[in-house]
């Protein structure tokens, strides 16, 4: 009889042919190309997260609850807990809260949307901007809620008088609404302090307020006075992506929400041993670690700082293009820059993207002045 200690059979199927070893080089190439081209969407590549990459070597899981045992071991649920806490006190979450690392944004949006459904009952109506990501949209016809469209003011937030008016056309009064907390295109703020306001004069009672901060949960928190957003507010849930500002090789996000509307939700699962609580049955458990590597390494200050460039790139990039007589601008509490869609072959070189007739420039934190210069200099070219 051996004891002797079992190993892991990592045998692969096959080897790379040496074509397709070609090909994978040459894609990575176009990545390295692309990379520094990369100036229209809000996700950071500035980061370096090659001390997990040893990770990559286990069939890790978060299945279930990240706050509860669980039958697969090979989980990261305690760095995830970590993550969640950063973000509770971040967006002043109250003792009784819960939430987990989502996919990204989206799934967010559907976590907090399929709750209040559960808690407000599915006659409920969904209030929410026109400038709202079309995920909001999307999730409301998953869950087939009721939907009602606001208009928005020219900077994009929405339009408070609107939406008084429009709750009060609604002959339900079972209310949900969805606050942009930095809109996709203008990175406008919905106020809560003023669409709470609304439904105390409306006597509303019984509504649910979840937050879309995709981008801006990780901007405004690093700026002096800025509208709060927080659940200090009274919103009952939010949405925040790991992948934008803080950046990550795989989309991640977190959705925090108050604990009371879990009940409903939640059912204890044996094959699993643990609670399925969260949208997908097995869940990404490398994101968390991600996420937990950057809150480790990065300060509050650092962070503040960090945002205070994109600003200051923002405010440079601007000055740019109004010197070229194009119109740009940027609302007060975000660094996305609003310009009038020109030169559609330098947009899209830089992959720039339009909406209608805007486009947006985001100097996310690893755009430089030179790269800023590069873009304008082709800009005037054309
Ligand atoms: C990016 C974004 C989303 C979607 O987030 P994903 O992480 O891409 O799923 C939702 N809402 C807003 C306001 C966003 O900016």
């Amino acid at each position: 009889m051996t004891n002797a200690i079992p190993k892991r059979n990592t045998k692969t199927l096959g080897r790379l042919s040496p074509s397709d070893k070609k090909r994978l080089e040459k894609f990575l190439n176009y990545l390295e190309k692309e990379a520094l081209l990369f100036m229209g969407y809000p996700c950071s590549e500035a980061y370096n997260y090659s001390e997990l990459n040893a990770l990559f070597s286990y069939s890790i899981n978060n299945v279930g609850d990240p706050f509860q045992k669980s039958n697969y071991h090979l989980n990261t649920h305690h760095f995830e807990q970590e993550v969640i806490e950063y973000f509770k006190k971040l967006t002043t979450a109250p003792h009784k809260s819960w939430g987990y690392v989502t996919n990204g944004g989206t799934e967010g949006n559907l976590y907090g949307l399929y709750l209040a459904r559960e808690y407000i009952g599915s006659d409920a109506v969904v209030y929410y901007s026109q400038d709202s990501h079309y995920s909001v949209i999307k999730n409301i016809r998953i869950l087939n809620i009721k939907e009602q469209v606001i208009a928005r003011q020219k900077n994009g937030e929405i339009d408070y008088d609107d939406l008084a008016e429009k709750i009060l056309q609604n002959k339900s009064k079972k209310i949900i609404i969805n606050a942009n907390i930095g809109t996709t295109i203008t990175g406008a703020i919905d106020q809560v302090s003023k669409i709470k306001k609304i439904l105390r004069r409306l006597k509303i009672n019984k509504y649910y307020i979840h937050a879309d901060a995709a981008f801006f949960g990780m901007i405004l928190p690093f700026l002096d006075k800025v509208p709060a957003f927080g659940f200090d507010t009274g919103i009952d849930s939010i949405a925040i992506s790991g992948h934008k500002m803080i950046g990550s090789p795989l989309p991640c996000g977190i959705v925090l929400v108050r604990s009371k509307y879990m009940r409903s939700i939640s059912s204890p699962i044996e094959y699993i041993g643990s609670i399925d609580d969260t949208i997908t049955g097995s869940r990404n458990g490398i994101t968390p670690m991600y996420l937990w590597y950057a809150l480790r390494t990065t300060s509050h200050d650092d962070f503040c700082e960090r945002v205070q460039s994109c600003f200051e790139n923002a405010d440079y990039t601007i000055a740019k293009l109004n010197a070229l007589g194009l119109n740009a601008w940027r609302n007060t509490y975000s660094f996305i820059v609003v310009f009038d869609a020109c030169a559609p072959k330098v947009l899209s070189k830089w992959q720039i993207a339009v909406s209608g007739n805007l486009a947006h420039l985001i100097p996310m934190p690893h755009i430089t002045k030179t790269g800023i210069d590069h873009f304008i200099d082709e800009i005037k070219n054309t």
